[in-house]
């Protein structure tokens, strides 16, 4: 410890203080070496150096300086998920919307218009209508994520087509084939919000989407504790978007990037029984006496089930369902959960649900809520790991009891 450049034995109190404990030596290089078995948290807002010349290394770019610009947990989590969507390269943000801001502003500048479906997550939504337009950038939306839906809403200043690989919460899939084909064919880039379906189940880029993008809050941490975005995709693709983080400050904080890679690396095992629970769940739905409509995409009722078979390798791990009553009937089985928790968000490890006529779309008039499909009585569910017997017997009780 006492060859550390800056030991501070010498130095007054205060100094003293200020520097107390920065002269430990580093696990991996000190006395007592070892390389730490679980990664470290590099909570730390910069970095210093160890002379002139690396500090003018840091400047061009090839060291570390400031934890907004780029960190090493930030990068080990990016690496992880690149892997995982069999992209080239990934960048992570400090939530879902600082990703799909920074993914629409890559791609698009005033005079420029987006093609994009009805029924997208509600951040996006606003973002697209809300802020985008004083920018001058337009959206047209269309009914269905499919090309022909898609096709004739594509204009010569189209620049990015957005679509949500299952959407919420009647779970719609996106025909990313087609879709991938008619943006190819037409020089427009196709931004695919993969959330729903995990990299497990949907891989956008090898589908021959341009950008993936993820909220992390959901299955990639899948714990509930922390908040975080990722978008992956051709390196010079991401490349556009690491100084659009650096500039909105939507970098992502050195313990949610440690705490998202724990969870990610358990993701594999929790979305497989989560999805095995979902069809159970769903199916014990259908014969519940009081549940009016399942709509799940592994069931055959679904109307995009045959899509999801083809560019899903699973139909997910959320289920909507109908109760009869409208909107006193949701209400009543809404309160009468035991075990499934009242809550917003989605791909944790508990099961969590949502009343969307009066949660997510409560803003939303009757009348559009009932175009877009979402009836009074609907709720949505995210289910978690627990046995899914239990699930069932408590969805039975609130519903029938
Ligand atoms: C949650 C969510 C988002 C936003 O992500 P945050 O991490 O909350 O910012 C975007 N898209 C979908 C589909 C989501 O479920």
């Amino acid at each position: 410890m006492g060859s550390h450049p800056k030991s501070p034995t010498s130095f007054r109190r205060s100094t003293r203080i200020a520097h107390a404990g920065l002269d430990a030596p580093s696990p991996e290089t000190g006395e007592r070496g070892a390389r730490p078995h679980a990664p470290p948290i590099y909570q730390t807002s910069g970095y210093e150096y160890p002379d002139a010349r690396q500090a003018e290394e840091a400047a061009e770019g090839q060291r570390y300086i400031y934890s907004r610009y780029a960190s090493p947990n930030e990068d080990a989590l990016a690496g992880a998920v690149a892997q995982l969507e069999g992209a080239e390269a990934a960048v992570v943000f400090a939530s879902g919307m600082g990703a799909i801001a920074a993914a629409l502003e890559s791609r698009l500048g005033a005079g420029d218009h987006v093609v994009s479906v009805h029924g997208l997550y509600g951040g996006t939504h606003e973002l697209l209508v809300g802020l985008l337009p004083r920018f001058g950038v337009t959206t047209t939306f269309v009914d269905a994520a499919t090309a022909d839906a898609v096709a004739p809403a594509i204009r010569p200043e189209t620049k990015v087509v957005y679509v949500e690989a299952i959407s919420n919460p009647l779970l719609r899939v996106a025909d990313l084939d087609g879709l991938s084909a008619l943006c190819r064919d037409r020089g427009v880039a196709l931004l695919v919000d993969a959330t729903f379906a995990t990299p497990l189940l949907c891989r956008p880029i090898e589908r021959g989407a341009t950008l993936s993008i993820h909220s992390g809050t959901k299955y990639l941490g899948g714990h509930g504790d922390a908040i975080c975005g990722v978008v992956s995709g051709g390196r010079a693709d991401v490349a556009r978007l690491v100084p659009l983080r650096k500039m909105h400050g939507a970098s992502l904080d050195p313990f949610a990037a440690w705490l998202v890679l724990r969870g990610l690396r358990t993701m594999g095992l929790r979305v497989e029984r989560q999805v095995s629970s979902a069809a159970t769940v769903a199916r014990a739905l259908v014969r519940m006496a009081g549940v009016e409509r399942v709509w799940y995409p592994g069931l055959e009722s679904h109307p995009d089930h045959a899509l999801a078979t083809r560019v899903l390798d699973g139909p997910g791990a959320m289920v909507s369902f109908e109760v009869a009553g409208g909107l006193d009937g949701a209400r009543r089985v809404y309160d009468r959960l035991r075990l499934v928790s009242r809550a917003a968000s989605l791909g944790e490890i508990t099961s969590l649900m949502t009343h969307p006529a009066r949660f997510s779309h409560l803003r939303v008039d009757a009348e559009s809520r009932r175009r877009a499909g979402i009836a009074d009585g609907l709720l949505r569910l995210s289910v978690g790991i627990e046995d899914a017997d239990d699930l069932v017997e408590d969805l039975r009780q609130a519903i029938t009891g």
